[in-house]
Formats: C-alpha cells, sequence, structure tokens
C-alpha cells in the first residue's frame, strides 16, 4: 500500500491524518489476519522513525525519505513525489523479482507513484482517491481556497493510469466516471467499515462522568479534522440559534468539539474559539485534542447526538463510529453521508447549512429522549452492516480480479509480439 503524505501509525483526527489513515490500517491489518502481507509505504516525516515499523504482525510500515524531516503542505509533496518513487523502486530492488503482487495507492499523491512502480514491477495498480478536488471545488465552504489544478491534473492521470478504482460509494463511482472519465467497469463501489469491537454502546453516564460533563447536560458533539470543509462553525451556529429560540437551555448545553486544526484551518487555528465567543456561547463550547479510539468512543457515548455538518464528505467514519456507540447522528444530505446515515431511521439529514434548519433538527433529536431512543437502536443496527471485515472481503475480491485480467492482458501482448 502507498500512502505517501500521511502514515497509518499517526493520531487521526487533525492535520491530514484521518479517515483514511483508519482505512489503511483497518485493511491491512485485516488482510494481514488472512495471510496477505502488507507493506506500507509512507514519507519519513521525523528522523526518529525507523525505517521499519511493524504495525501489526503480517504489517509493515516503511518510512521513506524524501524532503525533510518534517511535515510538509499538500502543496509541497507533489515535489517530493520522485525521491520517494526512488525510495520505493529501491526497497523492492532488495528482493527477488516478483516481490509485490499488487499495489494498492491511497489519494492521487501516492497514485503517481503507484502508476511508475506498476509499470516496472509488472503488477496491477487499484487506487482509491479518499477524496477527489473536483467535487471538494464544487462544494467549497464560503471564503475556503479551491483544491489546486495540479491536484485536478494529477488525479486525473492517476484515474486513466490505474487498473482499478475503488470509491466508497455508488455515488463516487459515478463522479470518477462523470467528472474523471473513468472506465465503468474499473470502478467499484466498496463501503469502509467501522471497527465493531471498539465501537459498542455503553453507559452514557460513566463516559459523561469519565469526560467531567454533568449527567443531565444534553450534549452535542463534533469530532473530526477542525476545517472549513467540515463545518464545525454550522454546529456552532446551530447551538446560538437553539439557544436563543431556547434560552432555558443554557446552563444544561455542552457542545464538545473533539480535533485539531487541519487544511485550510491551520491558517486560522483560533476561528472556531473566536466565533464561540462572538456567538455569545463560550460556555457552552468544549474543545478537546484529537482522542485516541478508547477515549473517542466515550465521546461518542456520552453525546446526545453527533453532529457532521461537512460541505463534502467522501463517507465519513465519524458518523459510522457515532452510531456503532449507540449515538444517533445528524449529518449534511451531501456525498457518502446518506449511505452512512438513514434519515428519519439512525440520525437526520440535513439538506442544508443554515442555522435554522440546524437547529431545528438538533432540538428534534436531543430534546426528544423518546425520539433520540429509538433512533440510537436503529443506529446500531445500521452499523453493523459495516465492518471492516466486509470492505476488506472486497478488497481481496478486487484484487483477485485486477490480477486476472492484468495477466490476461500480458499474456495477449505476449501472444501478439510472438
Ligand atoms: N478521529 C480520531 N480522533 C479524533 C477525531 C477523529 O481518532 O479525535 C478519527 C475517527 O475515529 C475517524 C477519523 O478520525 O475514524 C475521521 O474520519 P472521517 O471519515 O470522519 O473524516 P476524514 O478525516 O476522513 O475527513
Amino acid at each position: 500500500m502507498l500512502s505517501v503524505h500521511t502514515s497509518p501509525l499517526e493520531q487521526p483526527g487533525t492535520g491530514d491524518a484521518g479517515g483514511m489513515n483508519v482505512y489503511v490500517s483497518q485493511t491491512a491489518q485485516e488482510m494481514a489476519r488472512r495471510g496477505v502481507e502488507v507493506e506500507v509505504f509512507t514519507r519519513a516525516t521525523s528522523s526518529d522513525q525507523p525505517p521499519l515499523v511493524e504495525l501489526a504482525p503480517g504489517v509493515t510500515v516503511r518510512h521513506v525519505q524524501a524532503g525533510p524531516f518534517e511535515p510538509l503542505g499538500r502543496d509541497e509533496l507533489p515535489a517530493q513525489l520522485c525521491a520517494f518513487t526512488s525510495g520505493v523502486l529501491r526497497a523492492e530492488a532488495f528482493h527477488e523479482p516478483g516481490y509485490y503482487d499488487l499495489i494498492h495507492s491511497h489519494y492521487w499523491l501516492s497514485g503517481q507513484v503507484g502508476w511508475l512502480a506498476r509499470d516496472r514491477w509488472g503488477v496491477p495498480l487499484v487506487h482509491t482517491a479518499h477524496t477527489l478536488a473536483k467535487v471538494k471545488n464544487a462544494a467549497l465552504a464560503d471564503g475556503d481556497k479551491p483544491e489546486p489544478r495540479t491536484r485536478v491534473m494529477g488525479e486525473e492521470q492517476v484515474v486513466a493510469e490505474a487498473d482499478c478504482l475503488v470509491a466508497n460509494t455508488p455515488v463516487e463511482a459515478r463522479q470518477l466516471v462523470e467528472m474523471y472519465g473513468a472506465e465503468p467497469h474499473a470502478v467499484h463501489a466498496v463501503p469502509p467499515g467501522v471497527d465493531l469491537e471498539r465501537f459498542t454502546p455503553g453507559s452514557q453516564a460513566l463516559s459523561r462522568q469519565a469526560l467531567g460533563l454533568p449527567q443531565d447536560a444534553v450534549v452535542l458533539a463534533f469530532a473530526g479534522r477542525i476545517q472549513p470543509l467540515k463545518a464545525p462553525d454550522v454546529l456552532l451556529h446551530a447551538a446560538a440559534e437553539l439557544l436563543r429560540k431556547r434560552p432555558e437551555l443554557a446552563p444544561r448545553l455542552v457542545v464538545l468539539v473533539v480535533g485539531g486544526p487541519s487544511g485550510t484551518g491551520l491558517e486560522q487555528p483560533q476561528a472556531l474559539r473566536e466565533l464561540a465567543v462572538s456567538l455569545g456561547i463560550r460556555d457552552q463550547v468544549r474543545f478537546l485534542p484529537p482522542q485516541p479510539g478508547p477515549a473517542l468512543v466515550d465521546v461518542y457515548r456520552a453525546a446526545d447526538l453527533v453532529a457532521v455538518p461537512s460541505y463534502n464528505e467522501s463517507f465519513g467514519l465519524v458518523a459510522l463510529e457515532a452510531q456503532a456507540c449507540g449515538t444517533p447522528v445528524v449529518a449534511a444530505e451531501v456525498g457518502g453521508l446518506p449511505v452512512a446515515v438513514v434519515h428519519g431511521v439512525s440520525g437526520l439529514l440535513v439538506p442544508s447549512h443554515g442555522a435554522a434548519e440546524w437547529a431545528d433538527a438538533l432540538a428534534a433529536l436531543a430534546l426528544r429522549p423518546d425520539r433520540r431512543r429509538e433512533l440510537a437502536a436503529n443506529a446500531v443496527e445500521h452499523a453493523r452492516r459495516f465492518s471492516w471485515r466486509r470492505t476488506t472481503d472486497s478488497l481481496l475480491d478486487i484484487y483477485a480480479q485486477a490480477t486476472r485480467a492484468f495477466r490476461n492482458a500480458l499474456d495477449l501482448r505476449t501472444e501478439v509480439a510472438v
């Protein structure tokens, strides 16, 4: 697996680390459990990182030196792709020919590396985009910076070169075909999973105690990378609107924002705190740094609902994890979120980002315990349909198909040459 710009060893929820890191780590571990050895190539960001790290039995992370030992912005990474590719090819050259059977690249930067390695090694390239620049640019938050043309062109090249493309949802599969000219037969929609052993329903009381939250609080939570695209500001505006309509809630309302700055959010890391002050809800909003898995479980269980107000979301793992913990989700009706959340069944989908509409949706769940309980039970059931085991089953099927097609094409070329 190639994961150039972010490592599965990083804590997700800030900077470049998010759902893709979880995806790579979980599918690699699931593959290893089935006897498929996985090596994940990622860029070294510190001189302390050993060249090889065992993430789990059968999963090795290879730190490739490409550029300085420090985090680089995404705009700086394309210039390091040549060095990274060279590191990948050199690592392979230490082995006997045919060491790797297949390459799975994650995000377009890795796709650029994968396409060259594929040609050198004669193995198929499977690519997952995770997010697409054209889709993101069509749904930007007000004032947010669009993704650059370099990325759009790079993605188009990877789509044209990859043997198979994996999309998170049928909507994303269609976007690859309609916006990027992918061959429909090369695109497979495979839903991501959720760790159903970690994310389970549990005692809200104990989780509130663990987080130091009052038992009678109305808790609205957001978890993820803090950036305009993820729209945590929509939740804050909606909470302020809710308090305007229901001022008696003020002593009990808690808006929990979990995560760290990321993307264009890095330019104004204090913006959300300033917004809370200017909306007059500073006392209601609590910020927590990115939380590792077990602590995140407490956040989900403690919350009356989890909000996912993103302007775009290829899928939205947070929505699935919250539901697996028995917490209904209020999500924007965009991208993959209508797959992750079933409107009126496991949560609510809001068609706009307006404060009034969001405030109504929050109130409809958080202030109606009977409705909340009903959706909470459905949420657990809905989340159970997804698992990393199922995701990995589908990926391994795709790998097998890609390998067969690749070998057939190779045989055909050899016959023609003879
Ligand atoms: N996450 C985490 N700690 C946090 C916040 C988020 O571990 O404090 C993880 C979360 O469990 C989820 C991922 O980060 O698996 C975010 O994935 P999602 O698909 O929701 O968003 P993305 O980061 O891919 O945009």
